[in-house]
């Protein structure tokens, strides 16, 4: 009927890949509003999953849709997470081999949210057995501990995840999930001691105080109220409606006994948690020499009672720093401003450490040494692009992450995808893209990098500063295409770089960073002194995190920069050797609101997902295809007739729920299938739709 709406002009295509005008953002952007006006928040560009928060419960993570999508091939239903996680999971059963699913966005475009929906697919879907269900259980719980420890409110998001996070969902040959591994990335230490106005420390803190029981606060020395904390009041939202500590704080307590932690652990792990706090509240004064004195000692005698340690070192430790002459030590007094400083550090120390403790504790329950045959399927949620007002270390960092995995996507998709064709001898226009390994040198270089010229700072003798560190870049990197300094900096048009500042321009657009902090940050300095009184603390966990060994090693540790360089430079090892999914998670609105869909945020994303690109490249290409001996032993029966779209070493599909995609096509001969598929798709293979 002219003038009616088809089912494609109300609900779009459910895959860019059929969008005609594939090129346009525009189209692109259209018809992820149309999608989402309507519900439906995922949208296929070929095997890449697009996902947009949609705030709000919509019913669609029930059990019966994991059924629906459990053992469905990939095109046959609508777009799901569901059918992301199945599709891995049926490849790693059929081709033994290992996956990793990256899902990536902005902070708060549900990240987190859709590796717990990965998680609970398998947890529901997967074969079990009984004595595998603590596996199960524990790979479930631990999701809420490293919540408790690892997230916070911030601005943009209630539930935000300071931390990267990988994990490994190891599967037996059955395809029984039987046990896991996590690596932590980064966390937010600086948070422990200040948080932005609006913004809250990590949720562990809020969760004790409001749900722990009277007699565990008593004997932690902890009141009810968190304003009491200096630690928990800066941003003044210790309270906020949308986050139940209380609940939480259960949800937490039982997680800990699935996952394996004693009553002793708990009492140190609270132990540490309840010091920072007590340690935020220790007020420095000064005296006539324009030393550091603590006139109430009510709170050192708290921390060294939780934390084992003698009151009177403690103290000498927070307003003291020793420091090494030829043949001897030198104990000199502290400024106000240094003790200051030394209490924020052994803060942010503790709770860093006990961070990577309870990493590694969740991880010693999660092994399972009975299987030692497994394949992985990897979950990686990690920090997306991060352009603030104001970008200093932390973003800095966070944004070379992600021009890493972006290397990845271009080696794993685009450069790879493309030289594939060509090796095959398959007719191909080349697609352009931007490779950014070009801006992943600048930062990480030796001795030439960003990186490097820190850490240079960081060690040189002398009065190194953020804005001698500055100097450095220009003089070193100032040249570089893609690095502007203030020198360089003209003001057509452009917001002009200020004092103690430079531009990176990434592959997701330019960011300008604040030097100011670099060097501490880098450096992440804890005073010999206070480190000594950690080493011989009697709080077992503190044991464990601050080795006596420590001490002797009197080599300076790697800066935070370069431990970073090096766990991604892993991280992606680790990705490498694994068959890549992708989830790329869209933020539609910064309110935090459903069914609002704001163009212009969106439109920035999908520039630095870079999903045209993704696009360009998988509407010029083939979207489903096997290996030869894959194909051969799925297809067998018909294998003697079938010579379709076949290349040197690969079969390749155009239309993916063609062929093998139906269960029913092992029943008939090739002359047969194709006419069958012709019959039954030939008015979509004309509109270039899937069914
Ligand atoms: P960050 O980088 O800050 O950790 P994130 O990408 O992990 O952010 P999430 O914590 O997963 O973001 O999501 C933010 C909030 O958005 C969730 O707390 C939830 O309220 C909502 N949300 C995300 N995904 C969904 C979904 N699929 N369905 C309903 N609500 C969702
Ligand atoms: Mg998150």
């Amino acid at each position: 009927m002219e003038g009616a709406l088809t089912a494609r002009d109300k609900v779009g295509v459910q895959d860019f890949v059929l969008l005609d005008a594939y090129t346009s953002e525009s189209a692109f952007l259209d018809n992820l509003r149309k999608r989402f006006s309507e519900n439906l928040i995922y949208t296929y560009i070929g095997t890449l999953l697009v996902s947009v928060n949609p705030y709000q419960e919509l019913g669609i993570y029930t059990v019966s849709q994991m059924e629906l999508y459990q053992g469905v091939n990939f095109f046959e239903l609508p777009p799901h997470i569901y059918a992301i996680a199945d599709n891995a999971y049926r490849m790693m059963c059929s081709e033994l081999n290992n996956h990793f699913i990256l899902i990536s966005g902005e902070s708060g475009a549900g990240k987190t949210e859709a590796s717990k929906k990965i998680l609970q697919y398998f947890a529901v879907t997967c074969p079990m057995t009984k004595s595998l269900q603590i596996a199960r259980d524990r790979l479930l719980l631990s999701n809420p501990v490293l919540e408790a420890f690892g997230n916070a409110k911030t601005l943009r998001n209630d539930n935000s995840s300071r931390f990267g996070k990988y994990m490994d969902i190891q599967f037996d040959y059955k395809g029984v999930p039987v046990g896991g591994h996590i690596i932590s990335y980064l966390i937010e230490k600086s948070r422990v001691v200040y948080q932005n106005q609006g913004e809250r420390n990590f949720h562990i803190f809020y969760q004790l105080l409001e749900g722990g029981e009277e007699e565990l606060l008593a004997s932690l020395g902890l009141e009810r109220d968190p304003q009491l904390y200096k630690y928990l009041s800066q941003g003044h939202c210790a309270k906020e409606s949308s986050i139940n500590d209380k609940n939480d704080w259960k949800t937490v307590s039982s997680a800990f006994s699935v996952i394996d932690f004693t009553e002793d652990d708990l009492e140190n792990l609270f132990g540490i948690i309840a010091s920072v706090l007590h340690l935020g509240n220790i007020c420095f004064e000064e005296n006539h020499q324009g030393c550091a004195t603590v006139p109430d000692t009510h709170e050192i005698k708290w921390i060294s009672k939780l934390l084992g340690v003698h009151p009177s070192i403690l103290l000498e430790a927070l307003t003291h720093r020793k420091i090494e002459a030829k043949t001897e030590e030198v104990i000199c007094p502290l400024t106000l401003e240094l003790s200051v400083y030394a209490r924020d550090a052994m803060a942010k120390a503790v709770y860093g450490r006990t961070f990577t403790w309870l990493v590694n504790k969740i991880n010693s329950s999660l092994v399972n040494k009975d299987f030692t045959k497994k394949t992985v399927i990897g979950l990686l949620d990690i920090y997306g692009f991060e352009v603030f007002d104001k970008n200093g270390f932390e973003q800095f960092c966070i944004n070379y992450c992600n021009e890493k995995l972006q290397q990845l996507l271009i080696e794993r998709t685009l450069k790879a995808e493309q030289a594939e064709y060509e090796m095959e001898g398959i007719e191909w226009e080349p697609i352009q893209y931007f490779n950014n390994k070009i801006i992943c040198d600048l930062v990480e270089e030796r001795h030439k990098g960003i990186i490097s010229i820190l850490d240079e700072e960081c060690i040189r003798p002398g009065p190194a500063t953020d804005l001698s560190f500055l100097e450095k870049l220009e003089e070193k990197v100032g040249k570089h295409a893609h690095f502007q300094t203030r020198k360089l900096a003209g003001p057509k048009g452009r917001k002009r770089i200020g004092w103690m500042e430079f531009r990176l321009c990434h592959y997701a657009g330019e960011v300008t960073y604040c030097t100011k902090g670099f060097l501490e940050k880098n450096n992440d300095l804890l005073y010999r002194h206070l480190k000594e009184v950690l080493c011989r603390s009697k709080n077992r966990i503190l044991k464990e995190c601050f080795l006596v060994a420590e001490l002797e090693n009197r080599r300076r540790p790697p800066t935070v920069g370069t431990q970073f360089k090096n766990s991604l430079s892993s991280l992606l090892e680790i990705l490498i050797s694994k068959e890549p999914s992708y989830i790329r998670c869209i933020k539609p609105n910064d309110r935090k609101e459903p069914s609002k869909f704001d163009d212009l945020l969106i439109r920035h994303q999908i520039k630095y997902l870079g999903l045209m690109e993704h696009l360009r490249v998988r509407r010029a290409g083939f979207a489903y295809r096997r290996k030869y001996e894959h194909f051969l032993q799925r297809t067998k029966l018909i294998m003697t007739t079938i010579s379709l779209f076949t290349s040197r070493t690969k079969i390749f599909i155009r239309f993916p729920r063609t062929l093998f995609a139906t269960e029913d096509a092992f029943e008939f001969s090739k002359h047969q299938l194709v006419a069958r598929i012709q019959a039954k798709y030939k008015a979509c293979l004309e509109r270039r739709e899937y069914v």
